[in-house]
């Protein structure tokens, strides 16, 4: 079903309640004022026979009797008729508020359909990459008629990388439809010293291969959280930092309290993000055109946009200070709970 048709069938939803109202209102009014219109010809019509024909009033009861129900017929006619109008006149206008209204209705769904709908796209044009790889190394290996051991050792060994690559996509896509779905985090004490040491353990070899050394300056800020995925946050972060940082740099990394806020700082000496960019590094799939161009650099824009979802459900915020070519400092600030 397209959005068009969803608004026609909806606006047809709202006339049909409001003219089901218009109509039932319109039949109570009808029965009303007819019986009240009935009522005070009655009265008349009593009044009058209390007093003989004369000169004042020269009509006989039996002939006000008649003007009676002719006057009553004709009124109920005129009541009728009007009602009509009123009713087709709160059609008319109840269709355009109606159209207008559905469309109102509808159009958060639509923009959420529509992100769901280009995050397919692009999750499917990232599956399909590394996969596309795979077929055409089989491919062309098959074919090879001189193929042997260590060309297959060689075909193996690239495909099980893009098979990695996958797994990671498929787990990057499973965290952020995780973090989406859920309504609550489990929240505990937490120390965001231990929180940072856990996550910058597991990035331990990823800097090592870099030679990139870890400043740490933590002080101990105890807070209500949720304890993994804070260390998936700052994981996240310190990937980044490594991975767009070269070799032999070091990264800083902080923890304190300030006005009942808990901060934790990650800040890298790397290459830095361009100001245009800057406003979309933390939308689904983004990539800045520097991480793109060198193939090095690895990854599908999805490590912000998780990251912006964990700080989201601990209902802090992540800002980003950036300079191309001089580093990056990521801050994260959650409130003391
Ligand atoms: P990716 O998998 O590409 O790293 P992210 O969502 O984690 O995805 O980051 C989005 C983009 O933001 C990256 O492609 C990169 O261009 C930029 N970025 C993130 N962190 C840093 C950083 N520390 N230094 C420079 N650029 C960064």
């Amino acid at each position: 079903m397209t959005f068009r048709s969803a608004y026609l069938k909806l606006t047809a939803i709202y006339v049909l309640i409001v003219m089901v109202i218009s109509i039932a209102f319109s039949v109570v009014l009808y029965q009303i004022l007819t019986k009240e219109l009935d009522r005070g010809l009655i009265r008349q019509g009593e009044a009058l026979r209390t007093f003989p024909p004369s000169e004042f009033a020269p009509f006989s009861v039996t002939a006000f009797e008649k003007t009676r129900l002719d006057q009553l017929k004709e009124s109920n006619n005129h009541l009728k008729i009007n009602l009509i109008y009123f009713d087709l006149l709160i059609f008319f206008v109840s269709a355009g508020l109606s159209y207008f209204l559905a469309r109102r209705t509808l159009k958060p769904i639509e923009e959420m359909v529509d992100i769901q709908n280009r995050f397919t796209v692009d999750a499917s044009h990232e599956l399909r990459t590394p996969l596309t790889a795979m077929k055409t190394e089989i491919e062309v290996g098959l074919r090879d008629k001189k193929f042997n051991i260590s060309d297959a050792k060689k075909l193996f060994e690239s495909n099980l990388e893009e098979v990695g690559k996958l797994e990671t996509l498929s787990n990057e896509l499973l965290a952020l439809a995780k973090y989406q779905d859920m309504d609550k985090l489990p929240f505990e004490k937490v120390n965001l010293r231990e929180v940072v040491n856990e996550a910058s353990g597991k990035v331990g070899s990823l800097a090592k291969n870099k030679e990139i050394k870890f400043d740490l300056e933590l002080t101990d800020v105890e807070t209500s959280a949720n304890k993994q995925s804070l260390i998936e946050l700052v994981g996240i972060l310190l990937e980044n930092a490594i991975k767009y940082s070269s070799k032999n740099s070091k990264i800083l990394l902080t923890t304190e309290i300030r006005d009942n806020h808990a901060y934790i700082k990650v800040q890298d000496w790397g290459i830095g993000i361009k100001a245009s960019d800057v406003p979309f590094i933390f939308d689904r799939f983004y990539r800045a055109d520097i991480s793109r161009s060198k193939e090095v650099v690895e990854g599908y824009g999805l490590g912000l946009s998780i990251a912006k979802k964990i700080v989201g459900k601990h209902h802090g915020k992540i800002e980003v200070e950036s300079k191309l070519e001089q580093g990056s400092t990521f801050t994260v600030t959650l409130p003391i709970l």
